[in-house]
């Protein structure tokens, strides 16, 4: 065993009667539960009753495993076989979810380039979603956000439960709440305050032992600060938010699956992350819908609507149908989109490409190890 493994016990990483029925119905000879806490392609890291394991993917299982929907993620439950020492296995089977979050891939690892669009589940498991919104100045409560958020969330088999948080920046919570509570009726809503470490005593209600908590949002509304809190330690840096695009920069370290000290369980992986964009970017279309309508009657498919001839909404504008701020706003938040998705595009390359060093690193480690 890895000095400072520790023991869990099983029930504490969310173990329960139906994955321990599923276990024993799965009947593979040899194998012990475990539970996925990162993954990167075909090698996992599990936690298991006496620590952790690096784990890689039967040949079975990866012959079987004809989707990527099968494949194990962060927040499964697996039944793995331990190789000749504690510290590495083999997965032969991945049990039955209760919950995943997925998003859609053009091109899975099993479909030629150029397929089409596939589900691909990024974390699995999850028993309660904190829909996290940051109540600064700038940024309003975005109610269709919010709603496209709650569609994720039902979806996926996880409780939503809503979190307005930076609360003490806003000076009118009460009617913010009472604007979510409009919208998600049934869904619990509460402010937080990350930093002043208020309303989070809220939270911790939610994933008490033996559950699973995750959080989406956008970036910079402060979920690394909420898991820090719930922490109590700095497992994440949190990045300055700039004034200018109220970004916020976090590194992740180690597992992607985190034991909180009051037990219960939080996941948070670069996939979540990227659930998240794809989510603002059909945001956009639909605060925008009429002007991405017009676009559609543009002479071109790809007018930028500049200058080009035939284009629709320059017309509507011309005639006083289109109100040019509302276009203006439009394009900011288009130039935006794009940054954001450029800078997200590169953090999460160098994000992947350090786990990945880090997980070869730790499997050298376990090879030496084992000899
Ligand atoms: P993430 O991208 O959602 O993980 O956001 P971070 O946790 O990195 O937070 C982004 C920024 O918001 C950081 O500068 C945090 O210090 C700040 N922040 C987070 N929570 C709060 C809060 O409750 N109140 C205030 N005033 N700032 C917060
Ligand atoms: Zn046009």
């Amino acid at each position: 065993m890895t000095p400072g493994n520790t023991t869990v016990n099983l029930r504490e990483l969310g173990w329960d009667d139906f994955f321990d029925g599923e276990f024993h119905r799965a009947g593979i000879p040899d194998t012990i539960p475990a539970r996925v806490i990162l993954q990167h392609k075909d090698l996992c890291m599990v936690q298991g009753e006496y620590g952790e394991l690096s784990a890689t993917i039967s040949g079975r299982l990866r012959y079987r495993a004809n989707t990527d929907v099968a494949y194990p993620v962060v927040g499964d439950w697996v039944a793995i076989k331990p190789q000749s020492n504690e510290n590495k296995g083999v997965i032969q089977a991945v049990l039955p979810r209760k919950s995943s979050f997925s998003r859609q891939a053009s091109g899975g690892r099993h479909r030629l380039s150029g397929g089409p669009a596939q589900e691909q589940v990024v974390a699995a498991n999850i028993d309660t979603v904190f829909l996290v919104s940051g109540l600064d100045g700038g940024r309003n409560l975005n109610l269709r956000r919010m709603e496209r958020y709650l569609t994720l969330a039902w979806n996926s088999g996880a409780r939503p439960v809503i979190v307005l948080n930076k609360a003490d920046l806003c000076p009118e919570i009460e009617s913010v709440i009472k604007e979510a509570e409009g919208i998600a009726s049934g869904v619990p809503v509460h402010a937080s305050s990350a930093t002043e470490k208020l309303g989070l005593d809220e939270l911790r209600k939610y994933i008490i032992r033996g559950s699973t908590a995750t959080l989406l949002g956008q970036s910079g509304v402060g979920k690394s600060a909420i898991i820090n809190a719930l922490l109590g330690t700095e497992r994440l840096q949190v990045g300055a938010v700039r004034e200018s695009d109220r970004q916020g920069r976090h590194t992740t370290t180690g597992r992607e699956l985190i034991l909180l000290p009051g037990g219960g369980t939080v996941i948070d992986t670069p996939g979540m992350r990227e659930i998240q964009l794809r989510g603002d970017e059909e945001g956009l279309k639909d605060t925008f819908d009429d002007i991405e309508q017009l676009a559609g009657h543009c002479r071109f498919s790809d007018c930028r609507h500049d200058n080009e001839p035939g284009c629709a909404v320059r017309e509507a504008i011309e005639i006083g149908v289109l109100d040019p701020s509302r276009f203006e706003s439009y394009r900011r938040l288009q130039r935006e989109l794009r940054h954001q998705a450029a800078r997200e595009d590169y953090s999460a390359n160098q994000e992947e490409k350090l786990r990945w060093k880090r997980i070869s690193r730790w499997a050298k480690q376990m090879r030496k190890h084992n000899r």
